[in-house]
């Protein structure tokens, strides 16, 4: 509500005759309702007799194709490559150097050594082998990460270079290969997957190393599992904020092409866990810096 909505109420009010105190009741009532956004709306509809779920974040349908409705992030060039952001500030844990030993850091989704590649320094995922999961947890952190979708490109849409930085093991920064290809913004490179695109599209070309930098601040639930304070995200991309302190709605998980999960309760840690889409999607350079909260 804006200013001349609350001015309007308040000559309803006085032309009601009402005191002071309902004007204030109003106008707080106002600012309750003005914090509620983004409105999420779902519905189920019928198709070819199987109910399919449609998720809407204030109006916008989640995984919208159509720029009208949901433009693109506009393109911008990368930033070069800053070696001393990419550097382990003192007192980050090191997850991944390029080293053997690192690989050591990391198991598959059954706690059995992972069937990764090591190649050149950098760990690849290999198709069907499940995800890249820390053996160590954490929770709020500092998170960096440097990724390369696969030089030869193949594909389009979802189906090239498609990976994913997961917090927790369960929110979703998407990686794909969104240089000169487009999917719906809400599922390209650096979108927060099915709940929010990124500001600008930083990409480089396939086979080019990238980075994210990534803050994330937990989500918080009560005992009967409602969430208190939602999770928050600050993402660089290639040295652009594309992300900017942003809560996310809920989770992040696939329920169907135009629906994610919403948030449910779990525990303060997680796994950071990397995905296998089946695009071989390498990644180097992964350190961390909890934040204890
Ligand atoms: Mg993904």
């Amino acid at each position: 509500m804006n200013l001349t909505g609350v001015y309007v109420l308040y000559a309803i009010i006085r032309m009601l005759k009402f005191s002071f105190i309902s004007f204030l009741i109003f106008v707080l009532s106002a600012v309750v309702f003005s914090k509620s956004h983004p409105v999420i709306r779902t519905e189920i509809k019928d198709e070819n007799g199987r109910k399919v779920e449609y998720m809407y974040i204030d109006g916008i349908k989640v995984h919208e194709t159509d720029p009208k409705k949901q433009p693109f992030p506009p393109v911008v060039s990368p930033k070069p490559h800053d070696a001393h952001v990419a550097k382990p500030p003192e007192g980050a844990i090191v997850l991944f150097d390029g080293t053997p030993e690192k690989v050591k850091n990391w198991t598959s989704r059954n706690g059995q050594p992972t069937k990764w590649k090591l190649i050149n320094g950098a760990l690849e995922s290999v198709r069907g082998c499940g995800p890249l999961l820390s053996k160590k947890e954490f929770g709020s952190c500092n998170l960096h990460v440097e990724f390369a979708t696969p030089n030869e490109v193949q594909g389009e849409g979802q189906g090239r270079g498609n990976s994913g930085v997961f917090l927790m093991g369960l929110y979703e920064v998407q990686i794909l290969d969104s240089y000169n290809n487009t999917t719906y913004p809400d599922g390209q490179c650096g979108a927060l997957y099915g709940r929010a695109k990124p500001l600008v599209n930083a990409c480089r070309p396939p086979g080019e190393w990238q980075s994210y930098d990534i803050t994330f601040d937990r989500p918080r639930f009560n005992k009967k599992g409602k969430v208190t304070r939602k999770a928050k995200f600050h993402v660089i991309h290639n040295g652009h904020v594309i992300h900017d302190n942003l809560e996310i709605t809920g989770g992040t998980g696939w329920r169907g092409h135009h629906a994610v999960s919403a948030y449910k309760k779990h525990g303060d840690k997680g796994p950071i866990k990397f995905q296998d889409h089946g695009n071989p999607v390498r990644f180097r350079n992964i350190w961390i810096v909890a934040i204890n909260d």
